[in-house]
């Protein structure tokens, strides 16, 4: 048996492999090369077919589960995918989502071959073009803004992200500040409320392994990371785990929680802090931990001056200043019983050091000052001593590997204004829902705007004003649409490439689905299969469907024609490491990644004789480590510590010059920390690489009020809302878990599932307003109106109206689509600037090389909602806060479901509102931003400086 030629010497435990009185649930792995399965069609026949089982990696979501491809020998052609059982975060399963992959690849609506507008941008009228011709024109573009020094003009707008780092070492060799992300519209209240605590951005909970379960909605566990985490918490929960679910909706994951609290939106917050005060006035906390890793000096130097540097004067003060969040207060401001709330306390307290909490979007994502929300979440952990132990809640980076190739380009120097605005310094990544605003108030203009796997129009709120921006050539001059699938806005893009899905792509993968290091290989299925069988092929152009090419390839040739003949340098990093002046292929680029940045790989690959490539190639995945608790603890090796001097708090510092490039997240030069006792360890990633109780960040860029864990009154707080006017808080930001943005669109299987988009109202309410299920009903938000079908319900709290956000496809008569999901829409705009959109065609069966597409038996395209919503940007994340503030009638008369109506003149007043209550930098030492923050593309330390003057630390 051989993989790409090479002895294989199985078998190997793999995580997901199970075997009961002889039976097993995956073929075993030596048999991958040559698995045999009758045809299910033809049965009572026994037609064999022999396959081959090729792993990859779902793109559905951001958890990144295994999936085995069965390439038919016959044909070449993929039958099924199924999870892969060598894959230590999924273990073999998979959501609907993963199979429904199979959908995606055979939908005879995707996009076979590139496009290029013709007509007026947004006419939807395009022509098929060459690669060549389209790479041209891109190349020619970005070319002259990098020789011109325009380098804030080329910007890359990913939505679903495919491997860390790989474009960011692209953008980082063309010299460009052009990396966008989706972060504001997803997570950044998230992020940044882990942010301030400790620099890593985001949780990883050990869920397996703890006695109180504690989620913040159940976003990840039922919809995003889905998958890995669900199984987890199942497993801890048949262990005798409880779990808690704070969520505005009776969702799946708090259908099974010993504790369902639905409370106003906003209000979390408090209920966190209230549970911490009763942490701290009964003493249900990890002194010691506390002691060693909470900032607690800090929070009485700048609280408290004058009270002695004494744990036990700070623990008193601490109970102190957090006696006023008592249960009754909290039950008020959140609409629930104090009962409840106490009931929660006593499961986090009995939780101790195995307590798992988790959020990602949610309240953090709808609220003003939800970042605060995560922030008061954490602050169980921190009290209870549950970070980093077994069953506690870890930092994500602990569980998570960024395999990058050695060869990377040097730090940049420029600093886009449109992707970090100074008013919005703290940003937890680009504020990416401002650009139409950026780009209109004249702050810049793109030369060439790719988005990628991004429909960032129907994704975003205020899509009008998106609309109105992405037709103006003055504005973006080419925009490039990468994607697998027509969007809706992919019918306003210049080109319009094609690019592979799951099955047709590389990237490496890992995610923190629990305490283990992997990293997943997402490959070409099909071109493995060719390989394997030495069959000759250029790219994966020749292997995927049509002309679809992955899009490692894309960027290296894209580098290689701006910079043809290597004089700016660029085409160095594209270049064959054993044949230069040749290009790097992909299997040269992982070989040395593989075989470089992975720890444990090139040995492991060597004891079953292949290379660290063929290794990734044959099992899809390594696991580089697991079990990893309490990396705070670790000490420094001795090349950590040369050269290392602690500051006047401690911090291990290297010395570091402007010149110098912070990393990833985190301030350059600093290792570690010693503490009192004399050990030095590597700590956090916080300024002070401490657990920052008290965030001088915070303080010291404006926010000395929001220092501290505390609670923001939300713009949607019960006080906000008057109910007697038929105000209602429109929750827009949850998810079905068999539906993903718009990428499930071309699933027909996704499709069959779920394909209703009803408004969620809580049955009281729906009487009240003598509105029963399926009556239509006009939303009415600050900027316009949508008009949507009520379903009257009790898994809803009252007050509170929902909508998931996966629904409301349209495409305009004559434009492309997507015909299992989209509805066709007249679209309106006035010369005022009122935009109406009504649909003029419901969801259809229709005619295509897939027999089912003539078998849809559903209607309804769904209403799309974001089109309403202005932009509401929280001014410390940057996270757009998805609640709205909505009165709800019954339907007006002319209504039709579906109408969105809009006058962007509102949206742009709504933007400047929110502007408004900016807290604009530059903060110490004239810097735009903290270096500690996260940025995909860090630039040079001077590049963060706002004036020109300023010292090296
Ligand atoms: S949870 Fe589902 S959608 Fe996400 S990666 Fe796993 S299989 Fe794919």
């Amino acid at each position: 048996m051989t993989t790409n030629g090479a002895p294989v010497n199985p078998p190997v435990n793999l995580p997901g492999a199970r075997r009961h009185e002889g039976l097993r649930n995956f073929p075993p792995v030596e048999d991958w090369d040559h698995h045999v399965e009758y045809d299910a069609k033809a049965h009572p026949r026994k037609v064999p077919h022999t396959y081959s089982l090729i792993p990859t990696i779902c793109f559905n979501c951001e958890s990144s589960c295994g999936l085995l491809a069965y390439v038919d020998h016959e044909d070449l052609s993929i039958k099924k995918f199924e999870g892969n059982p060598a894959h230590p975060g999924s273990r073999g399963r998979n959501c609907a989502k993963g199979p429904a992959t199979i959908n995606q690849v055979h939908d005879p609506e995707r996009i076979l071959h590139p496009l290029r507008r013709v007509g007026e941008r947004g006419s939807g009228q395009f022509e098929q073009v060459s690669w060549e011709e389209a790479l041209t024109d891109i190349a020619t573009r970005i070319r002259g803004a990098i020789v011109e020094d325009r380098r804030d003009e080329v910007m890359y707008h990913v939505g679903r992200p495919g491997e860390d780092g790989f474009v960011e070492r692209v953008l980082q060799a063309w010299g460009v500040d052009g990396h966008n992300s989706h972060t504001n519209v997803c997570s950044s209240g998230g992020r940044s409320g882990y942010t301030h605590w400790m620099g890593y951005d985001r949780p990883s909970p050990d869920y397996a392994n703890a006695k109180t379960i504690l989620l913040l909605s159940s976003h990840l566990e039922t919809g995003h990371y889905f998958n890995p985490h669900a199984q987890r918490i199942m497993e801890a929960k048949q262990n005798g785990a409880k779990i808690a679910v704070l969520d505005l909706r009776l969702s799946n994951t708090a259908s099974h929680a010993d504790l369902w609290i639905a409370p106003w939106p906003g209000s979390e917050g408090a209920i966190f802090l209230a549970v911490a005060s009763y942490l701290l006035r009964t003493g249900s906390i990890d002194r010691e931990f506390i002691r060693r890793w909470v900032n607690w000096d800090v929070y009485l130097e700048r609280l408290h001056p004058g009270t002695p540097k004494d744990f036990d004067a700070f623990l008193a003060r601490l109970t102190e200043d957090y006696a006023r969040y008592t249960f009754e207060y909290a039950a008020e401001v959140a609409h629930v019983e104090v009962e409840q709330l106490e009931a929660l306390a006593r499961m986090v307290a009995d939780g101790g050091t195995r307590l798992a909490t988790h959020t990602w979007r949610s309240a953090a994502a709808g609220n003003l000052g939800g970042w605060q929300i995560t922030r008061s979440l954490f602050f169980l952990n921190v009290l209870t001593g549950s970070v980093g132990t077994a069953g506690g809640t870890h930092p994500n980076g602990w569980d998570k590997i960024i395999a990058h190739h050695p060869l990377m380009p040097e730090a940049n120097e420029a600093w886009s204004e449109l992707l970090w605005p100074i008013e919005y310094p703290l940003t937890t990544n680009e504020m990416s829902t401002l650009l139409p605003h950026l780009l209109q108030e004249g702050r810049g203009r793109l030369e060439v705007y790719f988005s990628r796997v991004y429909n960032p129009l129907w994704v975003n709120p205020d899509g009008f004003t998106w609309i109105d921006v992405l037709k103006d050539e003055s504005k973006i001059g080419l925009h490039v649409a990468l994607t697998p699938t027509w969007s809706e806005s992919a019918a306003f893009a210049d080109y319009v490439l094609p690019m592979g899905h799951a099955s047709e792509r590389h990237d490496t993968m890992s995610f923190e689905t629990h305490t283990s290091k992997w990293l997943a290989f997402r490959q070409p299925v099909t071109r493995v299969a060719m390989e394997r069988r030495g069959i000759p092929y250029r790219d994966s152009r020749d292997t995927n469907p049509g002309e679809v090419w992955e899009e490692n390839e894309f960027w290296f040739e894209l580098s290689w024609q701006i910079d043809p003949d290597g004089s700016l340098g660029i085409r160095r990093y594209f270049e064959s490491p054993d044949r230069p002046g040749e290009r790097m292929t992909q299997d040269e680029y992982y070989e040395t990644v593989f075989s470089t940045n992975v720890p444990g790989l090139p040995e492991a690959a060597r004891a079953q004789g292949l290379s660290p490539l063929q290794y990734m190639r044959r099992y899809g995945v390594f696991e580089v480590a697991r079990d990893l608790y309490r990396l705070d603890e670790r000490p420094l090796s001795a090349a950590e510590l040369e050269g290392a001097v602690p500051d006047e708090n401690g911090v291990l510092r290297k010395p570091v010059t402007l010149e110098s490039q912070p990393p990833l997240v985190g301030e350059a030069g600093a290792v570690g920390l010693v503490h009192e006792d004399g050990t030095r360890t590597a700590g956090w990633l916080s300024p002070s690489r401490k657990l920052e109780l008290y965030s001088t960040t915070l303080a010291d860029w404006g926010w000395p009020e929001h220092a501290t864990p505390g609670y923001i009154e939300s713009h949607v707080a019960a006080t906000r809302i008057d109910r007697a006017d038929q105000e209602f808080v429109l929750m827009p930001n949850f998810r079905l878990p068999t539906l993903v943005h718009t990428r499930s669109g071309n699933a027909k299987y996704l499709n069959e599932i779920a394909n209703t988009h009803p408004l969620w109202f809580n049955t009281a309410d729906a009487a009240a307003l003598d509105v029963g299920t399926g009556d239509l009903v006009r939303v009415t938000t600050e900027i316009g109106h949508f008009v949507v079908r009520a379903w009257a319900t009790e898994a809803i709290r009252p007050g509170v109206v929902g909508l998931s956000h996966h629904m409301g496809r349209w495409m305009q008569d004559g434009h492309p689509g997507s015909r299992w999901v989209m509805g066709k829409v007249d679209l309106q705009r006035s010369d005022e600037g009122v935009w109406k959109l009504r649909y003029v065609d419901t969801v259809k069966p229709f005619t295509s090389e897939d027999p089912d597409s003539e078998r849809i038996y559903w209607d309804d395209p769904g209403v799309h909602q974001n089109l309403a919503f202005p932009v509401q940007p929280d001014p410390v994340s940057g996270m757009h806060c998805w609640h709205q503030k909505v009165r709800i009638e019954k339907a007006h008369e002319g209504d039709r479901y579906g109408d969105v109506e809009v006058d962007v003149n509102k949206s742009r007043e709504a933007y400047r509102r929110w502007l408004a209550i900016a807290r604009p930098g530059p903060g110490p030492d004239g810097q735009r931003r903290p270096e500690f923050l996260m940025r995909h593309v860090t630039p040079k330390r001077k590049a963060y400086r706002f004036a020109a003057a300023g010292a090296t630390r």
